[in-house]
């Protein structure tokens, strides 16, 4: 059993000039074409249970169509959809309490593309209402190529997050920080918070050193298996991580039973 926590698709119509730009932007090559379908034809033949599709918005006018599209994937049974709202949206715990009424099991949340810093007043009320409602938050971690100059979650910006809600459930995707992985080491590991694999593996430039030390560092509990498909596939990051030397509890833990717990599955 194979849970993959970091997939991303788009609508049918908007998939190819999704990709387009993505690519433009990332240059990568992509795994799928970026659609449902896609997703799961890739997760049958990977052998991967389910994913979580994390939907992000950009800005405040997309939360409506973006959400309704991720309420929308609740029907296909391999995928389960995060929703996400901008931290300038008005009446956002109203906004995440209806959403937790649909079933939604958690937010996403990508600091470059909103152009705010993860621990900026501004993120207040919906790191406020994500720890109230004990909504799991999703958040890219570190380098992101649309923001080349500025990252706008560093591992100190997500302690200083921590500290101020210690109840907020958080995964730091990409390991805690992309790019940032002896500041992971040093400030993250151990600390009350998950980290999810997506794209770890040499091609972000992660080597398999610092991710044996971050592993060893932090609770295999707390440590959720991504791709971040259409990125990369499944299979590239679970051969990553099986050259780590984990035991069969953990991959256990980090490939199906973590993933479970948190999203009581
Ligand atoms: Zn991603």
């Amino acid at each position: 059993m194979i849970i993959d926590f970091h997939t991303h698709i788009f609508p049918d119509a908007l998939a190819p000039r999704a990709i387009a730009s993505l690519q433009q932007t990332a240059g990568l090559p992509v795994v799928f074409d970026g659609t449902a379908n896609g997703l799961i034809s890739l997760l049958k033949s990977q052998g991967i249970s389910k994913a979580i599709v994390l939907n992000t918005v950009t800005n405040e006018r997309q939360v409506e169509k973006v959400n309704a599209f991720a309420l929308a994937t609740q029907e296909k049974k391999e995928l389960i959809p995060f929703c996400s709202l901008h931290p300038l949206n008005e009446n956002i715990r109203e906004r995440l309490c209806e959403l937790k009424s649909k079933d939604v099991l958690g937010i996403k949340h990508h600091p470059d593309y909103v152009g705010i810093d993860f621990d900026d007043e501004r993120m207040h009320p919906l790191l406020a209402a994500a720890c109230e409602l004990k909504m799991p938050m999703v958040i890219h971690a570190g380098y992101d190529p649309v923001s080349p100059n500025h990252t706008h979650a560093t591992p100190d910006m997500i302690c200083t997050v921590l500290d101020r809600y210690p109840d907020l459930i958080l995964v730091a995707a990409h390991l805690g920080g992309v790019g940032r992985w002896e500041e992971v080491c040093e400030k993250l590991c151990g600390r009350n918070l998950y980290l999810d694999t997506a794209f770890c593996c040499e091609r972000v430039g992660i080597t398999a050193e610092q991710t044996k030390r971050i592993f060893e560092r932090h609770p295999h509990e707390k440590i959720l298996f991504g791709s971040d498909a259409p990125w990369a596939s499944p299979s590239e990051i679970l051969e990553f991580i099986s050259k780590l030397g984990l035991s069969s509890e953990s991959l256990e833990l980090i490939l199906h039973k973590n993933a479970e717990g948190l999203l009581g599955l």
